[in-house]
């Protein structure tokens, strides 16, 4: 059982190593990161510009928003408790920690003056949502309020919070724009609808302003190869299938052939993570300028079936990829697509990388090179050879 570190000790422990940031991993003090004021040549900060944290940088969405913010001239701060993801080579000031230990975000907030905050960590499976909703209500509302309460303490009024289109369930109409009503399928879905409404009930009665992202199908990867999705766990269908094209699986199930779509498989509206990350940019100066809460979807407004997802990456793969047809998963709704003129008014989103080709082809650069099997060593391979 592993020690639990009471505030005392994690002050004693910050204390010793003086001017760098403690960094846990399952609750113990694992190493420091080298002070980025003291040592600017190892990472990505200039104390001149503002801070922003960014909880869940580490993962697939939050690492295009650190690679954006840092684009935008800002300092990107990650605190990620690593939970589905591994430590990203960002170059920025990192932080291991869960949100639901208050010394630790105290300390982080002591240590450096945040002007704003993306909230991108949480729990993001939507079938494991409806068999553990108790872990989703904690990761996902809980330990947001705790960030929220930490927020107030230190008087930092800016937040961005990634929401998602589950928050809207079965669409009465499509495209989805934001009045839709809100009528979660699942756990998931629920636990983002009502963080946001507790946002919004902050906003109304502190000093907090809030732009919240509900996000369609993030997908894509960095046109440059720095950021791709890399999940411990994946279960989404872009990086499915090219397991299979990849040969890291032998087939890709289909969940769901009698939909009312045109081919019967599910629809869904996949809008490039470089854009959506771009959209956090954007936030941010927008909340220079205006206070309030504003809500925007983040999408396309084209969707495709799991089919033609398939079928596009046959053809940019140039691989084979065998399916299964497989009953529907819980929770799934039939087709989700965004109507997202809101923020390309409002914020002058433009989606610039968001078409098919263009994100099946930056995702599967990156997946290539991301899940490479190393060499086989020379030795190896003549032993190999020998035994067969
Ligand atoms: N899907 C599928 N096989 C998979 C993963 C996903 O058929 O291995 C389907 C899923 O049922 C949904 C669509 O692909 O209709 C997109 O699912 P994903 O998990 O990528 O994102 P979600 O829409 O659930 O956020």
């Amino acid at each position: 059982m592993p020690h639990a570190f009471n505030s005392q000790e994690i002050e004693d422990l910050l204390a010793k190593n003086n001017g760098q940031y403690l960094v846990f991993e399952n609750d113990q003090p694992k190493f420091v990161v080298l002070d980025p004021v003291r040592y600017p040549h190892f990472v990505n900060f200039d104390k001149n510009r503002p801070n922003v944290l960014v909880t869940g940088g580490a993962g697939y969405i939050g690492s295009h928003v650190v690679l954006e913010l840092l684009a935008a001239n800002l300092n990107p701060i990650i605190i990620d408790n690593l939970s589905n993801c591994a430590v990203p080579n960002l170059g920025c000031p990192f932080i291991v920690g869960d949100l639901e230990k208050t010394e630790v975000l105290d300390k982080v907030f002591e240590q450096y003056n945040i002007q704003a905050v993306v909230h991108l960590a949480g729990s993001i499976i939507v079938e494991e949502s409806v068999l553990l909703p108790e872990k989703y209500f904690h990761n996902n509302v809980v330990a947001g309020i705790n960030l929220l309460n930490t927020m107030l303490r230190h008087g930092v009024n800016k937040l961005i919070y990634s929401s998602s289109a589950a928050v809207y369930g079965s669409p009465r109409y499509v495209p989805i724009d934001e009045n839709h009503a809100t009528e979660p399928l699942n756990p998931y879905g629920e636990t983002k609808l009502i963080f946001e409404k507790i946002v919004n009930w902050y906003v109304k009665a502190h000093d907090l302003n809030a732009v919240m992202f509900r996000y369609f199908n993030a997908a894509g990867a960095d046109p440059h190869g720095r950021a791709g999705e890399k999940h411990f766990i994946e279960t989404h269908l872009i990086p499915r299938v090219f397991q299979v094209a990849n040969k890291e699986l032998d087939s890709v199930k289909i969940f769901g052939h009698d939909y009312p779509t045109a081919d019967g498989t599910a629809i869904r509206d996949y809008v490039h993570v470089a854009d959506i990350a771009k959209a956090h940019a954007l936030a941010i100066a927008k909340l220079e300028e205006d206070t309030g809460s504003f809500t925007y979807n983040i999408g396309t407004g084209k969707g495709y079936s799991v089919q033609e997802i398939v079928d596009k990456v046959v053809e940019v793969t140039e691989r084979m990829v065998p399916i299964e047809q497989h009953e529907r998963r819980a929770g799934d709704p039939p087709i989700l697509v965004a109507d997202s003129k809101k923020a390309q008014k409002e914020l002058g989103l433009e989606l610039k990388h968001s078409d098919l080709d263009t994100i099946i082809r930056t995702a599967w650069n990156w997946h290539k090179q991301a899940f490479a099997k190393p060499a086989v060593p020379v030795e190896e391979k003549a032993e190999e050879t020998a035994s067969t």
